[in-house]
C-alpha cells in the first residue's frame, strides 16, 4: 500500500526525503523494497511542511503518480523545514482516486498520512464527516476531531487505532502525523522504521538509504518524537 516519511530536526528540504536518497520516496513509488501490500504507488502523492510565514503547514497533493509531476523536483529543492511529511499512494481496491483521498490530510497545524486499510463503516463510526469516501480520509477526520477536542497528537492516533483495530481485525493502521514540533506514528500491520541522527529523526515506512542505524519499530506500537527525545508505547 502506501509509503510515507517524515522528518523532525534541523531544517532540510523535501528533496532530501524524495529525490536525493537512493531509496527515497520517488524510488519507493515505483520500486518499494519492503512494502507488504501492493507493488506500485501510482495513485497520488502529497507533501507538507511548515514555514514561519504561515500559522498552518503548506500542503501540496495530487492524484497522479509522483514521477509525472515535472514541477515537483524544483519545489522540493526549496521547500525547507524542521518538520516535513511526504507520502505516495496505492489506492485500496474500491477507494476513490481523487485529490481529497490523498495524504497528507490536514487540519490546523496537523498533517496526517495513512498506510493501510480499514472497513469504511468502521472508519465512518469514528467521525461525522470526511472530505472523501476513502478510508484514510475518515481516519484522518477522526484524528482531527480529537485534535479539536484538545487531545495531544500521540493520544489522538492511539485512540483511533485502538478503536478501529478492535472493530476490524483485518485493519492495517500505520498512521504518521506531525504538528510542526513533533512526529507521531502507529505501527499496525505494515513496516515502519526510524533513523535517529545528531540533527533529527527520520520516520519512514522503509529505510531511505543504506546507512547503518535504521531500526524497525515493532508491530503495535506508538512512537512519538519531539525535541525531548523519542518514546514508544505499546498499542
Ligand atoms: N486505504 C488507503 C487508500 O486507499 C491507503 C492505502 C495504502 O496504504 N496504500 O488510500
Amino acid at each position: 500500500m502506501c509509503r510515507h516519511v517524515a522528518w523532525l530536526g534541523r531544517p532540510r528540504t523535501l528533496a532530501s526525503l524524495i529525490h536525493e536518497p537512493g531509496n527515497g520516496l520517488l524510488q519507493q513509488s515505483y520500486a518499494p523494497r519492503l512494502q507488504r501490500y501492493g507493488k506500485v504507488n501510482a495513485d497520488g502523492f502529497g507533501v507538507g511542511w511548515y514555514d514561519p510565514a504561515r500559522a498552518e503547514p503548506v500542503r501540496y497533493r495530487r492524484a497522479v503518480p509522483i514521477w509525472t509531476d515535472a514541477n515537483l523536483p524544483a519545489l522540493a529543492q526549496v521547500a525547507r523545514s524542521g518538520c516535513l511529511l511526504a507520502a505516495v499512494r496505492s489506492a485500496t481496491v474500491g477507494m476513490p482516486i481523487e485529490e481529497t483521498a490523498t495524504a497528507p490530510f490536514t487540519d490546523g497545524p496537523w498533517l496526517l498520512s495513512h498506510n493501510g486499510r480499514v472497513a469504511r463503516e468502521v472508519a465512518r463510526e469514528l467521525s461525522d464527516e470526511a472530505e472523501s469516501l476513502c478510508d484514510s480520509a475518515w481516519l484522518a477526520a477522526a484524528v482531527f476531531a480529537r485534535r479539536r477536542a484538545g487531545h495531544p497528537l500521540g493520544d489522538a492516533l492511539a485512540e483511533v487505532v485502538a478503536h478501529a483495530g478492535a472493530k476490524d481485525p483485518e485493519a492495517r493502521l500505520n498512521l504518521l502525523a506531525c504538528d510542526g514540533a513533533s512526529i507521531a506514528a502507529t505501527v499496525w500491520g505494515d513496516t515502519f522504521f526510524l533513523h535517529l541522527g545528531d540533527d533529527g529523526v527520520l520516520a519512514a515506512s522503509e529505510p531511505l538509504d543504506n546507512r547503518p542505524g535504521w531500526q524497525a519499530v515493532p508491530e503495535r506500537n506508538l512512537v512519538v518524537a519531539s525535541s525531548g527525545g523519542v518514546r514508544f508505547q505499546p498499542l
